[in-house]
């Protein structure tokens, strides 16, 4: 018995140097991505609900690997524990700014990490990326999370590029510590409710008509404060229609579009 205990530990602890091993060659790789450009930005639709005009897009990051399409969930936290998000952030703010400046995009939202407010230079930057490229600031906005908010400077940081003329999004609303103070007494333009009540929404769905209901108070709160909303994850035509009766402002998701590289079509 005891030996058996002993291999399966010998087996786990092989294991534990694997995953180890694994990380820090993923670690290595992900230093190189910018300088071998393997970065790419994906764009997705967003549309106004009433009309279902393309109101512009989000910029969605991937990591292209000889091995396959990296999804930003299986990299962006790695990206943060070891700083590298500060240069991939730039990287991803400096090629927004470059689709905005040829045109191929009228309007475009970037997501923002909590450790890249942090930088005591992120608006410093941020400043003069927008006066090397003359792009109108408005065209520009950026997606913040909620992690964000626990970030001491988080206040300071939004009324900063808030004066720069950048538009901002309070991102995943209602997911995690919803802090309404963002939403009530800071410079934002829009709230985007997170995808997991777009996901609950609709007839079928088991508590579907009580999802709705939380989203149409989202909805009511946010227009009290005289900001629109956007829905994510928007996938089937009756939560789109849903969405569009609460007064969801505009709607994002696959029924739209995925996100997708350029030139887009
Ligand atoms: P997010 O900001 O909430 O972005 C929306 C995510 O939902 C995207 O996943 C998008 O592809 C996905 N999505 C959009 N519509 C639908 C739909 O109808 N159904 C479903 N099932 N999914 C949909 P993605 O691209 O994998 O990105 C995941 C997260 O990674 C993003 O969540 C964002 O937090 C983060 N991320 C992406 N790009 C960047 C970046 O450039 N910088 C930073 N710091 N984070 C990023
Ligand atoms: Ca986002
Ligand atoms: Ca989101
Ligand atoms: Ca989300």
């Amino acid at each position: 018995r005891v030996k058996r205990a002993g291999g399966g530990h010998a087996a786990f602890q092989r294991q534990e140097d694997q995953r180890a091993t694994q990380q820090v060659e993923r670690l290595t790789a992900l230093h190189r991505a910018i300088e071998r450009d393997e970065l790419r930005l994906y764009f997705q639709p967003v549309v106004q609900a009433e009309s279902r005009a393309m109101v512009g897009y989000e910029a969605l990051l991937r990591w292209i690997r000889p091995s396959g399409i990296v999804n930003p969930l299986d990299f962006i936290p790695l990206a943060e524990s070891s700083g590298l998000i500060i240069p991939i952030g730039r990287w991803v703010l400096k090629e927004a700014v470059g689709v905005l400046n040829s045109g191929a995009v009228q309007e475009v939202c970037v997501n923002v990490s909590a450790l890249e407010i942090r930088q005591p230079d992120f608006v410093e930057h941020l400043r003069w990326v927008l006066e090397e490229s003359g792009i109108e600031p408005r065209r520009l906005c950026l997606e913040l999370t909620e992690s964000s908010m626990l970030e001491p400077r988080f206040a300071a940081v939004l009324h900063e590029v808030h004066s720069l003329g950048v538009h901002t999004a309070l991102d995943d609303f209602g997911n995690g510590y919803s802090s309404l103070t963002a939403m009530t007494s800071l410079p934002v333009h829009v709230v985007k409710i997170d995808r997991s009540f777009t996901m609950d929404i609709g007839e079928g769905t088991p508590g579907g008509v009580r999802a709705l209901e939380v989203v149409r108070g989202i909805v009511a709160m946010a227009n009290a404060y005289g900001l629109p909303t956007v829905a994510e994850g928007v996938e089937t035509p009756e939560q789109a229609d849903l969405l569009t009766q609460v007064g969801c402002a505009y709607l994002q998701g696959y029924l739209f579009g995925r996100p997708e590289p350029l030139p887009l079509r």
